[in-house]
């Protein structure tokens, strides 16, 4: 499900098939010409096609919200060595655009395009605000920078090569692409503040949400994955990967990620880089174990079976801006109960994955 949208009959076809067909054939011909990619990507051409038919938007009633095959608008564009200012740099590549031949620009967009399509078909999300919002994508950006991010409208990715990342590894992982994307899943969500628990919660969910894209993308199960994220792009001398979900600490050489609350980094939530906004990229360490064990517990499909607990508790208005570990936890708790059933074994896998990384659960969800 990536790529272009090719479409074999011309709109002036379908047009005129509106135009002259009975009633039957008329709404045939609308319905694909008004979900048409041609005709989803410039939104302001629906105005004239309505008039011509004497249709008020409220007569596409029938059209489903986002055409269950295409997805949100997903462009790149190359900021060629550009930063901030120069964002987000040239248009290269658009929805119903093939292949540029540049491997950043092809990259960025494949990875938007599965994580988009992962939140549309297994949750019914669409787009990463769930208004079909568009995705935004900027590459080359910098010179050998070692980073990716989203800046709150949009993924930006530098090149690598810059003696953390080996060049090329930022937009060749699906779950980094994945993980970036997710923090603007979380940002029109649950809007968690990103410093100290809140802000580890925060970076915990993409990177839970990361493997997971890249685990129904490559069709692995709990048992058989990794659970590492970043796997390959990091300079080998360095490490195999970014983080490991399932043995955090582990997945480079000063990995300084604690495995359970025991070694919880208690750093203040200041502008010194050391102290990573109160530990958020060190302590997520703790609740992402906590997922990965109990998806380990269940087997299967992670996606299936405590991806959608997970997904419930960042989208369902139920977690605030400043949740902490323990608040998180105990939503996990209700939301399995609620999904799966109290004393099922979801939930007695989700509680087992909290108890593993030593996170107090309140009495009663004992
Ligand atoms: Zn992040």
């Amino acid at each position: 499900m990536i790529g272009c949208r090719c479409e074999i009959a011309p709109p002036t076809l379908l047009l005129a098939v509106a135009e002259q067909g009975d009633p039957e054939v008329r709404d045939a011909a609308l319905r694909t010409l008004l979900t048409s990619a041609a005709l989803r990507s410039r939104r302001s051409a629906l105005g004239p096609v309505l008039r011509r038919f004497g249709l008020s938007p409220a007569d596409l009633a029938f059209l489903p919200a986002q055409a269950p095959d295409t997805g949100p608008e997903n462009t790149v564009y190359d900021v060629a060595g550009g930063e901030e200012a120069a964002l987000p740099g040239r248009r290269v590549r658009g929805t119903t655009d093939p292949p540029s031949g540049d491997a950043a620009v092809d990259e960025a967009f494949d990875g938007a395009a599965a994580t988009a399509a992962f939140y549309r078909e297994v949750f019914a999300r669409d787009s990463i605000d769930g208004r079909g919002l568009d995705l935004v994508s900027s590459v080359h950006f910098g010179q050998r920078y070692d980073n990716a991010f989203w800046t709150g409208d949009q993924m930006v990715y530098g090149d690598g090569g810059g003696g953390v990342f080996v060049a090329g590894g930022l937009t060749r992982a699906l779950d980094v692409v994945a993980h970036e994307l997710t923090h603007g899943v979380t940002q029109f969500s649950a809007g968690l503040q990103y410093r100290g628990q809140s802000g580890a919660l925060n970076e915990s969910f993409s990177d839970v949400f990361g493997v997971l894209v890249a685990q129904r993308a490559a069709g692995t199960d709990a048992a058989s994955a990794s659970w590492l994220v970043g796997e390959g792009t990091l300079e080998p001398s360095l490490g195999r990967a970014l983080r490991s979900m399932i043995a955090p600490g582990t997945a480079y050489a000063g990995d300084d990620q604690p495995a359970d609350m025991d070694a919880y980094a208690d750093l203040p939530a200041d502008d010194d880089p050391r102290n990573d906004n109160g530990g958020v990229h060190v302590n997520s360490g703790i609740p992402n174990r906590a997922f990965a064990e109990a998806a380990r517990t269940l087997g299967g499909e992670a996606w299936e079976t405590v991806g959608p607990v997970w997904y419930e508790v960042l989208t369902g208005g139920r977690l605030a801006p400043t949740a902490g570990f323990e608040d998180c936890a105990a939503l996990t708790l209700t939301v399995a109960g609620e999904r799966y059933g109290g004393g099922s074994a979801e939930q007695d896998a989700v509680r087992g994955g909290w108890e593993a990384v030593k996170v107090r659960l309140p009495a009663d969800k004992r």
